[in-house]
């Protein structure tokens, strides 16, 4: 997987980081992924492995928002888990789709897949 780097000058127009969300400076690095999905900024190149900036990036194209969206509202991931069972056992909705709409979540949540296993590991279910 590779990204195109390119920097950003204000005739790019106002774009942010589609991870953060935080606005590209001038002179600033853009990383556009091959499968053009959006684009990041150095921080989160920096910060994020490939393979999740992509992940990351199909979700949010999907299902909107971006890493840490919501990270202020301190629900726990335990609570983001246990919703979305309660959603599994109380509607006939896909389980592949319910398992995308948390991952979705607990990114907005600013929480890493890697963490989100871990606590489904340790639910013990
Ligand atoms: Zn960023």
């Amino acid at each position: 997987m590779s990204f195109t780097q390119i920097k950003y000058d204000n005739s790019l127009g106002n774009i942010k980081c589609d991870m953060c969300k935080k606005n590209f400076i001038h002179d600033s690095t853009l990383f556009i992924p091959n499968q053009s999905l959006g684009q990041v900024c150095e921080r989160c190149y920096i910060k994020f492995p490939a393979d999740l900036i992509l992940d990351c990036l199909t979700l949010f194209a999907n299902y909107g928002g971006w890493f840490g969206k919501l990270k202020d509202s301190k629900v726990s991931l335990e609570d983001l888990i246990l919703e979305s069972i309660d959603i599994i056992k109380c509607t006939n909705v896909n389980i592949i789709e319910t398992n995308m709409r948390l991952r979705h979540k607990a990114l907005l949540y600013g929480y890493l897949p890697e963490a989100l296993i871990n606590k489904i590991k340790e639910m013990n279910f």
